[in-house]
């Protein structure tokens, strides 16, 4: 069995959304004779993380309503590598995706050294077939799972539909196919979204 760790690793001048300093992570180490402590201040949405529908609906749901269930068990890597932009409807057709997949995307953003401001990105029609579709949750290695779309339609569409949404994924490393997936976010409470540790497994049939 082989495992691998998709997680970005968060340190201070990672890449973050846009670019934005404010949403940097702060580090600070405090050493009092022998004893070392960090205070971590950090965005709910830096690095590899899970949004929570009140990210994008006005008293929506909070993070701990969002059940674990649904971040364990079977998913499906898709590789997207050639498309640039949107990922379409047109791209999805070649695959099978069926009610409750858990579905990531690989993109050529896994391959991004930095912030890249033409990120691929799912659009709204591919979010569409994905909610008529059922399925539990979609991945993506962009710190986005759309780029500045007018009334963020994608985020909309998969949260009415109950769909988990996560985002910043490196999947570099890894090819198309099924695998057993960890998603283990934070336990926040009335957050909008919380970091995780994600990790697939190749092999490992539950
Ligand atoms: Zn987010």
């Amino acid at each position: 069995m082989k495992m691998y760790d998709i997680t970005v690793p968060i340190y201070e001048g990672m890449p973050v959304y846009k670019n934005k300093p404010e949403k940097q992570p702060k580090l600070e180490q405090v050493t009092n004779a022998h004893v070392t402590e960090s205070r971590l201040s950090i965005d709910v949405h830096t690095g590899t993380h899970i949004d929570a529908p009140l990210h994008m609906i006005n008293e929506g749901e909070t993070f701990e309503t969002l059940d674990l269930e649904k971040l364990v068990g079977a998913c499906k890597v898709l590789d997207l590598s050639e498309v640039d932009g949107g990922i379409t409807q047109d791209h999805l057709q070649r695959f099978d995706i069926e009610a409750n997949d858990f579905i990531l995307f690989k993109t050529k953003n896994s391959y991004d050294e930095e912030f890249n401001f033409e990120f691929v990105y799912l659009a709204e029609c591919s979010a569409k077939l994905l909610a008529e579709k059922k399925i539990r949750g979609v991945g993506i290695d962009a710190l986005g799972v759309e780029r500045s779309q007018e009334g963020h339609p994608t985020h909309k569409t998969l949260f009415g539909s109950g769909i988990i949404v996560i985002e910043g994924l490196q999947l570099k490393e890894v090819k198309e196919g099924p695998y057993f997936m960890v998603a283990a976010p934070l336990k926040l409470i009335g957050t909008d979204a919380a970091p995780a540790r994600v990790l697939l497994f190749e092999g490992l049939n539950v």
